[in-house]
Order: structure tokens, then sequence, then C-alpha cells
């Protein structure tokens, strides 16, 4: 699989530097989106992400089951019975309706967290340096772990050396 580009760069447009004719605009959110202020999912500022406006037009506003896990979901569902717009081939680009399903919430932050394959720092998750959480599924790094808990430890003893004084 070619490797996806990370960290895209998008810049933020100002209204007034829009393209003519409509189309597409990059937002800071890093996803597509449209001007649809009268679309029923459209956000304070009038726009509507072209992926959720996308699997909108292919499923309807019915509440529908997610993807992953049948859970019941909608599109102003509450907590986990949101419904989230998963892209199959977690390239959120590729704003194809074949490429979209509906998904709760826990199934699209299950399917993040299986695509990382690195720490916030660069470590490999794999291997003796992954650690899943048994409660959750989360993927953490050990040697991060390690890092934060030796701080604290450092912390207490300075804390506790400062009373002694
Ligand atoms: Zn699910
Ligand atoms: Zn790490």
């Amino acid at each position: 699989m070619a490797k996806r580009k990370q960290c895209q760069k998008v810049t933020t447009r100002k209204p007034s530097a829009r393209p003519q004719g409509g189309g597409r605009f990059a937002t800071v959110t890093r996803y597509l989106s449209v001007i649809r202020p009268d679309h029923p999912l459209a956000d304070k500022d009038g726009r509507v992400r072209t992926h959720r406006l996308v699997l909108f037009e292919k499923i309807g506003d019915a509440a529908t089951v997610c993807h992953w896990c049948s859970r019941k979901v909608h599109w102003f569902g509450a907590g986990h019975s949101e419904l989230v717009t998963d892209h199959l081939d977690e390239n959120k680009w590729n704003n194809d309706p074949q490429n979209l399903v509906p998904a709760c919430r826990g199934c699209n932050i299950a399917r993040k967290q299986r695509a990382k394959t690195r720490c916030l720092r660069g470590h490999l998750l794999q291997g003796e340096n992954l650690y899943v959480r048994p409660d959750n599924g989360t993927r953490q790094c050990r040697t991060c772990k390690q890092t934060t808990f030796k701080r604290f430890a450092q912390r207490r003893k300075k804390r506790e050396a400062a009373k002694t004084v």
C-alpha cells in the first residue's frame, strides 16, 4: 500500500478568497468541505464536510447501523450512537460514495488506532514496545510510558526534598 501523506498542510482561505464557481474548500479540520448553509449537517459556518455530505446523499437521514459492529447510529445521535463517516481505505481525501460507510464513534476511533504504527514521538508501536490497554484496547508506547513515569518520580523526589528543608 502506498504510504499515506501525513500532516498535510492545508491553508484556510478567507471567504473573500474563494475560488469562483463554487467547489471544494480545505478547512482547518483537514477535511474537504463545501458551503451548504441550508444542509441539515451544516456547521455554524455553513459548511458541510464533503465526506459527510456524500454519505448523507447515499444513505439519507434515517437511523442506520454501524458498518463494523451493527450498533444503531444516527446523524444526530449523542455519544456513541452518533453516526460518523468512515473511509474504507482510510484515505480521508477519497470521498467516493463506495469508500464511505456509517460507523459509530467507538469503531471509528478503534480503526484510527489500528492504523497508527508509531507513537507521537516516533517510536515504533510494535512487539516489545507496544502496550495494549486491556480495558479499552488503546495502543500505547512503552518507551514513552516509562519516560513519563520517570519524570513523575523525579518530580515527586524534588517535592519531597523541598518539604524536608
Ligand atoms: Zn461500531
Ligand atoms: Zn513513544
